[in-house]
């Protein structure tokens, strides 16, 4: 999908894309609700180089082979219509480098619902956060 950097941000908030997400797309640091924000917005417009590059290395769903990996997250985009992305709270420890992130995104796969809830946690390397790895929630759980 393709957007104007004027259009609505599809993170949901009340901006445009290039003064939101857009941002942090380009390298601007951002805190771990942004960056399940930025991640989100990234699935929608299909920028899937920066979703490979917010996470990680050690995650477990990280790939050496980034190619198959990029190959399989176009595929992914490609199938998926996202319809929006709510998130419930963080936490940051700071001194610890560690953060997490409760969110909802309602999407659909091929057609069919398959949204979900997701506790994400983040590890900061540096000055940049990093998506490490998702525990699922059922869908709808804390609806
Ligand atoms: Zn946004």
């Amino acid at each position: 999908m393709r957007l104007s950097a004027n259009s609505p941000c599809p993170c949901g908030r009340e901006a445009k894309l290039k003064q939101c997400c857009g941002r942090v797309h380009q390298g601007r640091p951002a805190t771990p609700p942004e960056l399940v924000r930025a991640r989100y917005t990234a699935f929608v417009l299909g920028k899937v180089r920066f979703i490979i590059d917010t996470t990680h290395p050690e995650a477990s769903h990280a790939r050496e082979d980034r190619g198959a990996w990029r190959n399989e997250l176009q595929d992914y985009c490609r199938r998926t219509e996202f319809h929006g992305l709510q998130i419930h709270e963080h936490e940051v420890d700071e001194e610890r480098g560690e953060a997490f992130v409760r969110f909802t995104v309602e999407l659909s796969i091929d057609g069919r619902p398959a949204g979900f809830t997701e506790r994400s946690r983040f590890r900061r390397e540096g000055k940049r956060w990093l998506y490490l790895e998702g525990e699922l929630h059922e869908p709808g759980a804390d609806a």
